[in-house]
């Protein structure tokens, strides 16, 4: 695209800080929630209408048991309505940990110097991968710290080189990024790697909190960051994810100013955030936050469930951060995608080492350590379908959360058949006997009852028998 002068500050105008805290919180202490707005405000989700700041606000307030109830049920609603049962898997893989931030929570600050540095080399990336691909991954994030080394031609060479890794089998279909923000020319430079999704969480939306946790380098720099993802548009990287790190500040504000976040997406490019991701702070090696913002699990489940109700059409995204019990328990309100078999330790996917972690080879503490097949298990046993389907974006489906929640039947159309598809490669080529026999038996399973009356439900049995037969990436 050709930047006109005029177009210059067009992008100047969008690009401003677009937060106003008192704002926030006016909505927040006006929140008068009775059961019938509740109710109100739930069935205008269910209607799938977007959640307005007033009403996400009411729904905060709204903390008396039946209430939490009923907001917890709409978000299930939600869920297998626009959602159905598949949850997309995808791994973090660690590229660098060198910072010349000092986030006050983050292992990798640059003041730790416990923190042991390392930038993974090309072929201990290709190493790195080979292991991920043979647990079976097939969508990675790739992660930095934030240094002069990890520039816009590096992240994009490191992109590449990932999807160039193929073994037996096993390949990387979409690659998506969490870094720190870059500038136009930056994001036009990733973005023509080929990857999938441009993370950036604001970690907090207060401004005052923020000067709090960030205090030095180029990350201290609040509306650098909070303006990030429209320098990535204005760059043609329309696929972005938000998020804030739950437990720096009131979660109450995050979760509104992740709504206003979506708004100013929305308005100004007329697509919202593709993945909207809540993270929990855990340990990290020597940090420091203040205890008083710590959000528990109740209220963890809260947020999930709210969030799913103020912006259906988004992927919500949980992590490893999350210990098993709390991840299977918001699963049910709308989350879409988790990681599976995630390690943290750089070039710890192919370096078999004791299984205990060191804090001080990664950015913070995980809480489930399961391997990738015992996530794929248990979401087989609670009938979710675990997917690791890239159809959408390689077909350049873009926009694609829209016309899941626009388009009926998309989810029956596209999302489980392909994610039976990936299921089915899976188990092919990675299960061992006991989960590739569920895996099978839920295949046969959706075939029969969910897609039983689909007019393509020929074509899907056709295809899952050419899997059978050998013939690998077969997507609708
Ligand atoms: N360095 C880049 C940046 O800060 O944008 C890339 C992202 S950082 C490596 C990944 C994310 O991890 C951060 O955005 C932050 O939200 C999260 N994080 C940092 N420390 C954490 C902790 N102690 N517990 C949980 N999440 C943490
Ligand atoms: Fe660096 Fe990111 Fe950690 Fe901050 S959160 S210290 S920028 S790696």
């Amino acid at each position: 695209m050709k930047f006109t002068p005029e177009k210059y500050r067009i992008a100047d105008e969008r690009m401003k800080p677009f937060i106003d805290p008192d704002e926030i919180w006016e909505y927040i202490n006006a929140a008068k929630p009775t059961p019938e707005t509740v109710q109100n405000i739930i069935n205008k989700s269910k209607s799938k209408q977007r959640l307005n700041l007033q009403e996400v606000a009411t729904l905060i307030a709204a903390d008396d048991e039946e209430s939490v109830k009923a907001i917890k049920a709409g978000a299930r609603f939600i869920k297998t309505s626009v959602y159905g049962n598949r949850i997309v898997l995808f791994a973090p893989l660690y590229i660098g940990n060198h910072c010349t931030n000092n986030c006050t929570y983050c292992g990798f600050r640059t003041d730790n110097k416990d923190q042991q540095r390392m930038t993974l080399e090309d072929h201990e990336i290709v190493k790195e991968v080979e292991a991920l691909e043979d647990n079976g991954q097939k969508r990675l994030i790739l992660v930095y710290g934030e240094h002069p080394k990890y520039s816009a031609e590096y992240i994009a060479h490191t992109v590449k080189t990932v999807y160039g890794v193929k073994k037996g089998n096993g390949e990387i279909r979409r690659v998506n990024i969490n870094a720190a923000p870059l500038d136009i020319e930056g994001f036009k430079t990733v973005k023509e790697s080929g990857i999938g999704t441009y993370q950036i969480f604001q970690e907090t939306y207060h401004p005052e909190a923020y000067k709090w946790y960030h205090l030095s380098g180029k990350k201290a720099d609040y509306n650098y960051r909070l303006t990030g993802l429209d320098r990535a548009q204005e760059a043609g990287v329309d696929d972005v994810g938000i998020g804030a790190l739950f437990g720096l500040y009131d979660w109450r504000f995050e979760v509104m100013a992740l709504i206003r976040h979506t708004n100013h997406l929305e308005a100004c490019y007329n697509i919202g955030p593709h993945t909207i991701s809540f993270p929990r702070i855990t340990d990290a090696s020597t940090s420091q936050i203040k205890k008083q913002y710590m959000v528990n699990d109740h209220d963890f489940a809260r947020i999930v469930a709210i969030l799913r109700l103020a912006v259906p059409y988004t992927g919500l995204i949980l992590t490893a951060r999350e210990n098993v019990a709390v991840r299977n328990e918001v699963l049910d309100f709308g989350v879409s995608q988790i990681d599976g078999g995630t390690k943290l330790e750089l070039g710890s996917y192919h370096e078999t080492k004791n299984e205990t972690q060191n804090l001080n080879r990664e950015q913070f503490m995980i809480n489930d350590n399961r391997s990738l097949n015992e996530v794929i298990e248990e979401l087989i046993e609670k009938g979710n379908i675990p997917s690791f389907c890239t159809a959408c974006y390689r077909l350049g489906r873009t926009g694609e959360h829209f016309m899941e929640f626009s388009v009926p039947g998309f989810i029956k159309r596209y999302c489980t058949p392909n994610a039976l598809l990936t299921l089915a490669e899976y188990l092919q080529d990675y299960a061992p006997k006991e989960t590739f026999d569920k895996g099978w038996k839920l295949i046969e399973k959706t075939l029969e009852t969910e897609l039983k009356e689909q007019k393509n439900v020929a074509e899907i049995k056709d295809r899952l028998e050419q899997i059978k037969a050998g013939k690998r990436d077969l997507y609708f």
